[in-house]
């Protein structure tokens, strides 16, 4: 009998568990479900919708190539799971576990249903591997990291089998063109492809240059200007590359690889706060947030919609909101500062910049999303001190952003690396760029005040 493999966010046939383990048991099937309707409001966002579209035509490209194919359908997972087992008598299911609530609850429902196999690989360790002296999971990041590094490194990554056996009869597919993912009018995404290639060949190149890079990442990763970082974050998010394969090539670099191992285990880390906690990304792990009086976007309304359009008057700030809305992504040290700008200079509240991040960013990511918007904002179990306020003014010549802004903000382009980052202060401010939105001071009164409103 044939099993079906199930893809979700897992798109590849390198160091893939799922695949090996129905190899062993017949001709495979594998098969990718749309569901919109489970996730509820996280169901893809438009960036990603871009982003899956190509990486689906990538992996049904790979699947070809070895003799097999790729079956897309729509609708319920465990529905349509069943109805493929029905049409093709497929005995058993397997695939890589997801942490995200919503894929948590879809793979309890194909469990009741079918003979569901679940492989780990999506991330380092499982969440359920590491538990503190106290017998729960870890809420802060440091002790987690250095549990987690006892397990390191991971197992060696499998390569991508050479042929996959597929049944005598495939069921019908749908017809990815027909799924409307990619933007028709207007096509905001016609920046996305210079800057990216979906799919695992392209993850796999990205990663190979990056490995070149990984000894001056502790250099350059904060500086925006730079390509400092991997930009692995949409391959990671969509698994065209596994957490361990990544490790094991990027430990195996010259140069210290120490720094970005340490970042890809937040990675880890965020996984295991929404295991634990699945509505962190709609809910303050700080009941104290609660009471924070956020601005209400019918009076705050204006302020967003700048922030969104970066035309809040602050170069940083702007740069990074444009960086996102052009190529889908944001440096991660302008992530802070503009999630840092909204929160607490505009006073609104986290979730709604976490929203709009959802739709725009191709990494969009459940939990890195959400674990980091709660620590820009302290409201997180392991965040910054809302009382401290980022000077996005400060911040911007101390990370040396001024080519940044000059390649995102073209209407700034011609001041020099000093007034750049603020052309008020040197009365260098050109008509077509606006005025800030709010001042820094004033923001930064406000936002202390609200924060001792809820402290009381
Ligand atoms: P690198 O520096 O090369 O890091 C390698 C990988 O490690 C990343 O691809 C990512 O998977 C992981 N990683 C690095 N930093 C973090 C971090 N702080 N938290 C969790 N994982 C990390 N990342 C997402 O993948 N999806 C999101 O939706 C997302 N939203 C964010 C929202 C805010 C407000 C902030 C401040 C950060 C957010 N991040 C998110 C984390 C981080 O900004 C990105 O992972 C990073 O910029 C991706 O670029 P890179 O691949 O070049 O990173």
């Amino acid at each position: 009998d044939p099993v079906l493999l199930w893809f979700r966010q897992d798109l590849r046939l390198s160091d893939q568990a799922a695949l090996v383990a129905a190899m062993k048991e017949g001709p495979v099937i594998p098969v990718y479900i749309l569901d919109d309707a489970a996730p509820k409001g996280w169901k893809i966002g438009d960036a990603q919708r871009w982003w899956l579209h190509h990486s689906l035509a990538s992996l049904a490209q790979d699947l070809k190539e070895r003799g097999s194919r790729l079956i897309l359908r729509r609708g319920d997972s465990a529905e349509e799971l069943e109805r493929l087992t029905r049409e093709t008598g497929a005995h058993r299911v397997h695939a890589l576990s997801h942490f995200e609530p919503w894929w948590r609850n879809a793979q309890r429902a194909v469990a009741r249903k079918l003979d569901l196999e679940l492989h780990d690989g999506g991330l380092l360790l499982p969440p359920d591997r590491l538990k503190t002296g106290g017998g729960t999971p870890y809420r802060i990041y440091t002790p987690f990291f250095r549990a987690l590094m006892e397990h390191m490194p991971p197992a060696s990554p499998t390569p991508a089998p050479s042929r996959i056996d597929g049944p005598a009869k495939w069921p019908v597919s749908e017809m990815l063109s027909d799924w409307g993912l990619l933007p028709t009018h207007p096509n905001w995404a016609s920046g996305f492809g210079a800057e990216w290639t979906p799919g695992e060949a392209g993850a796999v190149e990205r990663l190979s240059d990056f490995r070149d890079e990984v000894g001056d990442y502790d250099s350059r990763r904060n500086l925006p200007s730079c390509e400092g970082t991997s930009r692995l974050s949409p391959h990671l998010h969509f698994g065209e590359v596994s957490p361990a394969r990544i490790w094991h090539q990027i430990s195996g670099a010259n140069g210290d690889a120490t720094t970005f191992l340490k970042e890809l285990i937040w990675r880890d880390y965020a996984h295991v706060q929404i295991w634990q906690m699945p509505e962190y990304g709609s809910k303050n792990a700080r009941d104290d947030f609660d009471r924070m009086p956020w601005r209400d976007l019918r009076d705050a309304g204006v302020d967003f919609a700048a922030w969104k359009q970066g035309l809040t008057g602050y170069p940083i700030v702007d740069a990074g909101m444009r960086q996102l809305w052009t190529t889908g992504w944001m440096h991660n040290r302008v992530r802070m500062i503009a999630a840092s700008f909204l929160i607490k200079h505009l006073l609104i509240d986290w979730r709604h910049g976490a929203r709009w991040f959802w739709d725009t960013l191709v990494d969009a990511d459940y939990a890195n999303n959400s674990v980091n918007w709660q620590w820009v904002a302290g409201s997180g179990v392991d965040a910054n001190i809302f009382s401290r306020i980022m000077a996005p003014l400060v911040q911007s010549p101390k990370f040396d952003a001024a080519d940044y802004i000059r390649r995102w903000v073209p209407e700034l382009a011609q001041l020099d690396d000093e007034a750049i980052h603020d052309p008020d202060s040197y009365d260098a401010r050109p008509s077509g760029y606006p005025q800030k939105c709010v001042g820094h001071k004033e923001a930064r009164e406000r936002a202390l005040a609200a924060y001792r409103s809820i402290k009381r």
